[in-house]
């Protein structure tokens, strides 16, 4: 092993050794089938630091085979393709079963807790597909892919992107658009959804089977706990709090905050109508077709918090008692505030925790909110603060339109900053390593699907490169943290994926 759960083994891919701990659940879990092949795919992107997680090499991206067995046309002999059925609850409201409709696991590569299940999005029509065509377009496959590796460099929990392999064989969204099949890697996609099928469908067996899989696998530190399944509920409610905290303070929405889109693990998956906060806004609904606000920025903790209680319904059966299952999720808003709190000292370059800091903090976000300033930017430039010296502001200030509301916030600010004895360099490099200059911004995002739309992709590897390292300067590559153009006022982005 490496640094960062990197394999130090390179395989060639036709002998990628994959393992099979999810096909070897019961039937009940899944079902069996093949891909459908994509006509004339091409290889659109492919990512080597996820390539690296599963021991790949990236010399391997220009083997025609690589294409062909990551858009499902190839099947690899050591796969066992399957697509597996959970339920959930969408936009609050009990939806009964849902299940990959068009995802399909191939098997898992990799070491132990390391091990990587490798799924095929948009690889065809699956017995969960219900209304849908099985596909996934060029657009929403090429955000996942940037998004996911976004976040990773951000150091947020999420699923990874192997790569992205297109067709032009044409699929009906609003319009036609191409298809394409995007390849995500994470230890498992076990749902919230995925305990609530078993539960909704009154059979015990195979919900204790689920728990002790998740468990036995990847919470193996729980096995022995004196309530394990209790144990389970009170990890995956912190994991669930501290993620939301995590994308709190980097201002990431994810849109659909459905249960099925909930991780076991606590990973941010189910990449669609995802946004990085720009002109802040606490009510700011990324996702188009969520007219009314469930999923809103400032909703998002709140929502975790549902569905944390929607996963401890569903474990009510394997917990026992309606009190436990409240005792396990009872430390949910203390999980998240205080997490959120650590990661916003050090997103203001605070080393201690002092009495008055929640009104400084409550009065920036009223000043974000009544000045609607961006908020990648005002973080970053935040760091440049001279603790002594306010003309050093004028970067941060030509943000506001309303200048004086930024002065007096920096001089509540400048005090505080005082009162722990604040040095100006220590600082700035202290806060430089947590607030990002690069997030995915949708505008960015969009010029990079359309010129990869006209077949030019080199715009998706110059964003991921930028992307992986957001903390660093990398001053010849300024112009990624600009503000949106005026166009981008327009874009729209919904569940049509
Ligand atoms: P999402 O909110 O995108 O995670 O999707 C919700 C459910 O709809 C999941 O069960 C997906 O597998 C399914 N789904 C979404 N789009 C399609 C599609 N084009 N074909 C089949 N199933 C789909
Ligand atoms: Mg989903």
């Amino acid at each position: 092993m490496t640094v960062a759960g990197q394999q130090a083994v390179r395989h060639r891919l036709s002998a990628l050794p994959l393992t099979h701990s999810f096909a070897d659940l019961p039937p009940a879990f899944y079902t069996r089938l093949q891909p459908t092949p994509l006509r004339a795919p091409y290889l659109v992107c492919a990512s080597a630091p996820a390539a690296a997680l599963i021991g790949l090499d990236p010399s391997e991206f220009d083997q025609p085979d690589f294409t062909d067995i990551f858009c499902g046309n190839h099947i690899l002999p050591q796969s066992r393709p399957l697509s597996a059925v959970y339920s959930g609850h969408q936009f609050g409201v009990w939806a009964g079963q849902l299940g990959d409709g068009r995802a399909i696991l191939l098997g898992e590569a990799g070491d132990g807790t390391q091990a990587q299940e490798i799924q095929l999005k948009g690889a065809g029509l699956t017995p969960y597909s219900r209304m849908g065509d099985g596909r996934a377009v060029l657009r929403s496959s090429i955000r996942e892919y940037l998004c996911s590796e976004a976040m990773a460099g951000l150091g947020i929990p999420t699923s990874r992107a192997l790569c992205v392999v297109g067709s032009d064989d044409l699929v009906m969204r609003e319009q036609p658009e191409t298809a394409a099949v995007a390849t995500r890697l994470a230890p498992s996609f076990i749902r919230f959804g995925s305990f609530e099928h078993w539960f909704y469908h009154e059979r015990p067996e195979e919900l204790k089977i689920l728990a002790d899989y998740v468990i036995d696998r990847f919470y193996p530190d729980l096995r022995d706990a004196a309530r394990p399944y209790h144990a389970l509920l009170r990890e995956v409610t912190r994991r669930t709090a501290h993620l939301m905290a995590q994308w709190q303070a980097v201002g990431f929405m994810h849109g659909v905050m459905n249960t099925d889109n909930m991780s076991i693990l606590g990973l941010t998956i189910d990449y669609g109508p995802f946004g990085f906060m720009e002109a802040f806004d606490l009510n700011h609904i990324c996702n188009h077709s969520d007219q009314g606000g469930r999923y809103a920025y400032a909703m998002q903790p709140q929502i975790g918090h549902w569905n944390c209680f929607a996963l401890g319904q569903a474990m009510l059966p394997l917990i026992g008692s309606v009190d436990e299952v409240k005792a396990a999720l009872a430390h949910y808003s203390e999980d998240y505030r205080l997490k959120l709190d650590a990661l916003l000292h050090a997103k203001l370059g605070l080393r201690t925790t002092q009495e008055d800091d929640k009104t400084l903090i409550d009065a920036m976000f009223a000043l974000m909110q009544a000045t609607h300033v961006d908020f990648t930017l005002f973080f970053r430039h935040l760091c440049n603060l001279q603790m002594e010296q306010p003309t050093s502001d004028e970067p941060i200030r030509d943000l506001f339109i309303d200048r004086p509301a930024f002065d007096a916030w920096a001089s509540q600010y400048r005090q505080r900053l005082r009162r722990e004895n604040s040095q100006d360099k220590e600082r700035q490099r202290a806060m430089q390593a947590v607030n990002p200059r690069y997030v995915l911004r949708n505008y960015l995002a969009q010029i990079a699907i359309e010129k990869a739309q006209s077949k030019d992709f080199s715009e998706i590897e110059n964003l991921r490169k930028v992307l992986a390292h957001p903390f660093d300067e990398q001053p010849e590559h300024h112009h990624y943290a600009a503000l949106p153009p005026d166009w981008a006022n327009q874009l729209e982005v919904s569940c049509s994926s």
